[in-house]
């Protein structure tokens, strides 16, 4: 029986990185060179591997990740049965939801990476990669979108989160848990993820339109917010305290700001909905909706902020854009 295939697609990430005289580790390492170093991947696929890039995740771009998105739906209209990215872990959250918006295929998309170098004593990659593509490379993940595979465990693109800046646990789904677990080199899938039908995303050839993120913390007075709409920002989201609340000083501002660009409410909590119906006092997420501030529902503002880029590069309007939050709310 021929074995599945494969594309890997390596950008670079802690998983490619060696020590360089230059002194700290730097991506080295190339996605032909990760797969020849994986004992036991060339009895789980037929790979083809390339390296687009080698840097540091935080690093990319939602272009880069546009351009990486392409290469896979033109692999897949090829005849690949899965696709594998490998990458820093440091922004893995934001390019599994991308791809997961810009790829939308029953085939499995999965984003890899690792916590340690590959020269660290008990790297990793290795493992991460061979998990990724046992699940990339399995009919149990298909329809999923694009995973995300670390420390054994099988993670939505929608729900994932890097919360740890250390540890090879260091991924959680806070609101789901884990989709599924790799053991004994069996693929186990343990729950399935909606993935809302949206209308068409095509980020085009050019920049994507930038999105700007804003954190409230105890205090704000309203000076990065005054100033967002003059900075060319196309849209803002902001990371309100608890269930989407902002000071009542800068309520009417945020509304101000509502009424020259869309503006997306997360919770910097980064777990629950955004309220919609419980509190009433100034800055609160009755008043905020009330003043045209969209709710970005479950997803994280990192994420609210990647969706709304596309959108309003696809133009979508209002409507639209409040009907696509509301899919993942
Ligand atoms: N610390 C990162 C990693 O785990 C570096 C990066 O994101 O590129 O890969």
């Amino acid at each position: 029986m021929s074995l599945p295939r494969l594309l890997v697609l390596s950008l670079g990430g802690t998983i490619t990185m060696t020590a360089t005289a230059e002194g700290g580790i730097l991506p080295t390492l190339g996605a032909a060179e990760l797969v020849g170093a994986v004992p036991g991947l060339a009895e789980v696929a037929d790979i083809k591997a390339r390296s687009p890039m080698k840097v540091g995740s935080a690093s990319l771009t939602p272009e880069n990740i546009a351009a990486v998105a392409g290469e896979i739906r033109a692999g897949f209209a090829g005849g690949f049965d899965g696709a594998v990215v490998i990458q820093g872990t440091d922004t893995i959250e934001e390019t599994a939801f991308l791809l997961d918006l810009l790829v939308r295929d029953e085939r499995p998309v999965v984003v890899v990476g690792a916590m340690r170098g590959p020269q660290q004593p008990g790297a990793d990659g290795p493992a991460n990669l061979l998990a990724g593509a046992r699940v990339a490379a399995s009919v149990a993940a298909r329809g999923l979108g694009t995973l995300v595979v670390l420390n054994d465990e099988i993670h939505a693109a929608r729900f994932v989160r890097k919360a740890h800046t250390a540890l090879t646990s260091a991924f959680v789904s806070d609101m789901a848990g884990p989709l599924g677990l790799v053991a004994e080199g069996r693929v186990r899938m343990l729950a399935g993820v909606a993935r809302p039908a949206l209308p068409a995303l095509d980020p085009g050839e050019g920049p994507l339109p930038p999105v700007a993120l804003l954190k409230i913390a105890l205090g704000e007075d309203g000076r990065l917010l005054r100033a967002v709409p003059d900075l060319g920002y196309a849209g803002l989201v902001i990371e309100g305290a608890g269930a989407g609340h902002v000071p009542g000083a800068v309520a009417a501002l945020v509304g101000e700001v509502a009424t020259r660009l869309p503006v997306v409410m997360a919770s910097r909590t980064l777990a629950g909905p955004v309220f919609e119906r419980t509190y009433g006092y100034p800055g609160s997420e009755i008043d905020l909706l009330g003043r045209g501030v969209l709710s970005a529902g479950l997803l994280t503002g990192v994420k609210a902020r990647l969706l709304l880029s596309l959108a309003l590069a696809a133009g979508w309007d209002r409507a639209a854009l409040a009907d696509a939050f509301a899919a993942y709310g």
